[in-house]
């Protein structure tokens, strides 16, 4: 008998029923409230990291034993389309030198030149497909900082089967990144400025994927990087990244720039499906509650302290459940007993062997506000370039690793125009924006200024049915 190729997902708290890649994508979370996972890790292709074939071709080729016939055939090619589509550097994530052996792989240029356009722009079209196939709609709601919120906006304005709900919270939001949300015109999206901050808009966005009526009315789900599709999207440019290194990929070290530890978490699945590397570093700004973990194996949900790489100011970072199951040998009770504990208590202490474990797949430092202005002085002193204050925490982290032993790639995360005031008040001048950041202001803005209850979201969403 020949079996289909239909890879699975299973749910890091071992509860919930195996589902294929459209019903991860189209879930979100999982029902027992965990995280999907593939149940089993696919290999590389063969010389995924070789020459050959361009940058959209090699990420249809990393995503595809992910997603097997659970989509109808063309969905991923056309999903990859949208990365030469929508980007504006021809390789798409480009690497960069900027010191001998320090190298920033530029992940922004994209629509909304964050790196979340790289998935999202991919899972909007592979979404849209898996509801044509099943012929349902979607709701989709998320809460952002700024970066996400835009990403989905640009990717999923216009869907057919798409309806999207963006909460950001009220003057706390650039004004490049509220332009970028609110200025599509785009009728199946609908934003909702609340009356309060980011964890306001997460708790509303909690309490509408509960809501009975709106259950009872609409399929739900939510696009952050708990979604497992989101994450398979990362996973391409780090192969991407160790093709332009060529032979010396096995022996880089990547530094990523991390909040919710979806993009590290991308990084360590390229590296559990073969690509070659030697360390992975995940770089926090002061809200290091990770790094904390790491050192000390007590996991705690302090208030985040604003910063200026603002889309890092996690407390919780989600995916860190993804790791804990992972690096326990996929003991999903153990998983399970942290986690719920984690969401009663908002602190838990790891066992030791799981501790030791986790410190075997991935360190993590932490970077100041000063160290952040520091670098970006620096970086534009020494190598001519304006960096984001994103960008800035995982290249201060770079520099501190030896670069004698390999190369060193720090991720690029945004582009320094979406946060002119962080890097004006390192250089003295503001940032060069884009020409797809320019003309925003000029844009009629729609959106709907909401007190946080969920009487007045629900009021505020007024979407057919
Ligand atoms: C979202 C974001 C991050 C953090 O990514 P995670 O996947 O949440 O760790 C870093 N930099 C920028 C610019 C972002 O928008």
């Amino acid at each position: 008998m020949v079996l289909s190729s239909l890879p699975t997902y299973i749910s890091t708290r071992g509860a919930s029923p195996e589902v294929d890649f459209a019903g991860a994508l189209l879930a979100g979370v999982a029902p027992d409230g965990g995280l999907y996972v593939p149940r089993v890790w696919p290999r590389l292709p063969e010389n995924v990291a070789g020459q050959g074939g361009d940058a959209t071709a090699q990420a249809a080729a990393v995503l595809s034993p992910f997603i097997g016939e659970a989509l109808p055939a063309g969905a991923l090619d056309r999903a990859t389309a949208r990365l030469s589509d929508q980007f504006a550097h021809r390789d798409i994530a480009p690497l960069v030198e900027v010191a001998p052996g320090l190298f920033m792989l530029e992940l922004f240029h994209g629509p909304t030149a964050a790196f979340k356009d790289y998935a999202m722009q991919m899972v909007a079209v592979l979404a849209e497909t898996a509801l044509s196939a099943s012929d349902e709609r979607l709701l989709l709601v998320t809460a952002t900082s700024g970066d996400t919120g835009a990403a989905a906006v640009r990717a999923f304005g216009g869907m057919e089967r798409i309806d999207l709900v963006v909460l950001h919270p009220l003057g706390r939001v650039s004004p490049v990144q509220r332009l970028q949300m609110t200025t599509t015109g785009a009728a199946n999206v609908v934003n909702l400025a609340v009356r309060g901050d980011f964890d306001d808009c997460q708790r509303m966005v909690k309490a509408l994927l509960k809501d009975p009526e709106l259950r009872a009315a609409r399929r739900l789900s939510s696009v952050n990087s708990i979604n497992w599709a989101r994450l398979a999207g990362q996973i391409p440019y780090y192969a991407s990244a160790a093709r332009a290194l060529g032979a010396e990929a096995g022996q880089a070290t990547y530094v990523v720039p991390t909040g919710n530890f979806g993009d590290a978490f991308a990084g360590w699945g390229a590296r559990r499906m073969g690509l070659p590397m030697a360390g992975l570093v995940a770089a926090t700004n002061c809200n290091d509650a990770l790094v904390r973990a790491l050192e000390t194996g007590v996991y705690e949900q302090v208030r985040a302290r604003p910063t200026a790489s603002v889309s890092m100011d996690v407390q919780a970072p989600s995916n860190f459940e993804r790791l804990v199951f992972e690096a326990s040998g996929r003991d999903a009770d153990l998983t399970r007993g942290l986690f719920e504990d984690f969401a009663r208590d908002g602190r838990i202490t790891l066992p030791d062997d799981l501790r030791t474990a986790l410190r075997r797949e991935v360190s993590a430092v932490s970077v100041s506000e000063a160290e952040t202005a520091r670098e970006i002085t620096r970086t534009w002193t020494e190598c001519g370039r304006v960096i984001c204050p994103h960008t800035a925490v995982a290249l201060h982290a770079a520099r501190r690793l030896d670069r004698t032993a390999g190369p060193v790639v720090a991720l690029s995360t945004a582009h320094p125009a979406k946060f002119p005031e962080a890097v004006e008040a390192a250089l003295g001048f503001a940032p060069e924006r884009p020409p797809r950041l320019e003309g925003l202001e000029g844009l009629s803005e729609r959106f709907k200024t909401v007190d946080p209850t969920l009487e007045s979201v629900l009021a505020a969403i007024d979407l057919p049915r």
